[in-house]
């Protein structure tokens, strides 16, 4: 790992301030980064103090004045080449977000092919930042709307994906014209080090002044910083539906934006139409893949009750044949959680799930002895659950999968639609009817709705977020673009008479 940080630019002790190649001073506290793979000491980062921030908000709108000027096909062009310099460090930084975050070595490069995908995205986009025309009216007179940069976007990023939200965020909004200011997870401030290292020596290349892309660390506190900040018209937030609610009201309080991203509580329906091994797949590893750290992981499987009980059994001896431990070893399933806090959460929701009356199909329990010495390998575990248990209602971030029954699809899609979240859903079956009711207006209310696919793993291309207590927001594919971006609707009269709309009469 040595070398890897090397080639990453990652020293022993970091600065986490910076506008791009420059480094500043702060005397914010230090923040220790400890590998949940082996709770090993991996490098220390300067948080960023008042000051800093300052200079950095200060620096931001200097580089807008400049990066607005830029024509979108040439900022397009800079962000091509980011994706170069990322396929070039797939490997390292890939292995730095597997050992800081914890996730398997394959997801970790999936992560970092994730960045390369929505840079290839944003490159297309930026020739396509299409306004509509619109018929006046008036006679003479035209009618259209453009697109224009807000400014600063200020970005905040959960643990669970260290590098590939911030790229969703940062590739568009620079596409758009905007300049970046990102606040990593205090839990992965390295995975923020090295992505900044790579960008910044991309536009440096390009003669871009130091500010479009800029790096803040800290914990809440920081993040508060910039959700208050009016200078920041856009607050991009990735994580828990508390933080949400902060920043939502910070944000609104003073008229900004907000895209949310939050928490999910995520489930899969099984028909008595699905095919049950194909099913099987998809919630396995819907539900310990990252060891459950997912915004989309399965949480819930709503199981037809002729099929309920196969099922579990396929389910009990799938999860007997998972391996867990180092994820940077191939041949394992399941990894750590990302630290100690997040362990203890698991075994609060299992034991509240007793108490409440779940029974457990799978037991779960904390790994010890050799190869676990971080103390956060847990067991993934399955629950046997109604769906009006409190436990059930919220969000745990580990890997606990409950098991309900149901008996008609409208109670499926019920139970699927009663929770508080609203982010990704699936339905397994190959009974057409059912699958169009599943998507139907009546069907699932979640941002992401898949038939034969389990909840996670969504793809770049479309736009990704949830509903309710996900907090709304759209990232990524799709139109998402546009919330990163101001419209403006211009009217230009070229006739010799001034009309006014609707008909409306001024004569003197
Ligand atoms: P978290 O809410 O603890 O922290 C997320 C980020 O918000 C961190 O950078 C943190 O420092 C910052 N923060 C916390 N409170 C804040 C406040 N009041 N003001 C400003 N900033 C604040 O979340 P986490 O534990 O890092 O991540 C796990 C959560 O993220 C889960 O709930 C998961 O579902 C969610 N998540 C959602 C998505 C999505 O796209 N919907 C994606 C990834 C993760």
């Amino acid at each position: 790992m040595k070398e890897i940080l090397s080639r990453l630019n990652i020293q022993e002790h970091n600065s986490g301030s910076s506008t791009g190649n420059e480094w500043l001073e702060s005397s914010g506290e230090v923040i220790d980064s400890f590998s949940p793979v082996d709770g090993k000491l991996i490098a220390s980062v300067q948080s960023t103090d008042r000051a800093a921030y300052q200079q950095i908000v200060l620096k931001a709108q200097e580089a807008f004045a400049v990066w607005r000027q830029v024509p979108a096909p040439r900022r397009g062009e800079i962000v091509r080449q980011i994706g170069e310099a990322l396929r070039e460090k797939k490997e390292d930084l890939g292995k730095l977000v597997s050992y800081e975050m914890g996730k398997s070595l394959q997801e970790g490069y999936g992560e970092v092919q994730e960045m390369i995908d929505i840079c290839d995205f944003a490159v297309g986009l930026s020739r396509q930042l299409y306004g509509l025309t619109m018929h006046s009216e008036r006679p003479g007179h035209r009618m259209y709307e453009q697109w224009h940069p807000l400014g600063i976007v200020g970005i905040i990023s959960a643990f669970n994906f260290p590098v590939a939200v911030w790229s969703w965020n940062s590739m568009l909004a620079w596409i758009c014209g905007n300049v970046c200011i990102w606040k990593p997870s205090e839990k992965t401030p390295l995975c923020g080090i090295a992505c900044q290292q790579i960008v910044a020596e991309v536009f440096k290349k390009n003669d871009i002044p130091e500010g479009v892309c800029s790096l803040i660390q800290g914990g809440r506190d920081v993040g508060e910083w910039m959700s208050k900040d009016t200078n920041v018209p856009l607050i991009s937030a990735t994580g828990s539906t508390r933080m949400g609610k902060a920043i939502a009201s910070a944000v609104a309080a003073r008229l900004g934006k907000s895209i949310l991203e939050l928490g999910g509580n995520n489930a899969i329906i099984i028909s008595q139409h699905a095919d049950l091994d194909m099913s099987l797949i998809g919630c396995v590893f819907g539900a310990v893949g990252t060891a459950g750290q997912r915004c989309t992981s399965t949480r819930r499987l709503i199981i037809h009750e002729s099929v309920y009980d196969s099922f579990k059994e396929k389910l009990v001896k799938a999860y007997a044949q998972l391996r867990i431990g180092n994820p940077l070893d191939e041949h394992n399933h399941v990894g750590p959680l990302i630290d100690k806090d997040a362990v203890k959460l698991y075994l609060y929701s299992i034991d509240q799930c007793k108490q409440q009356g779940g029974r457990f199909a799978v037991e779960g329990g904390v790994l010890n002895g050799d190869a676990y010495e971080s103390g956060c390998y847990v067991k993934p575990c399955i629950a046997e659950v109604t769906n009006d248990m409190q436990i059930v209602q919220h969000e745990t971030f580990a890997p606990i999968l409950y098991l309900m029954k149901y008996n008609t699809i409208s109670d499926a899609i019920a139970q699927q639609n009663n929770v508080p979240q609203g982010l990704s859903s699936a339905i397994m079956t190959v009974n057409m009817r059912e699958a169009e009711e599943f998507l139907s207006h009546a069907g699932s209310d979640c941002g992401i709705a898949n038939v034969n696919i389990g909840t996670s793993g969504a793809e770049i291309g479309g736009a990704f977020g949830g509903e309710k207590e996900t907090g709304g927001g759209r990232e990524s594919g799709s139109d998402a673009w546009k919330a990163y971006m101001r419209r403006q609707t211009n009217t230009i009269n070229w006739s010799t008479k001034l009309p006014l709309a609707q008909g409306i009469k001024f004569d003197f």
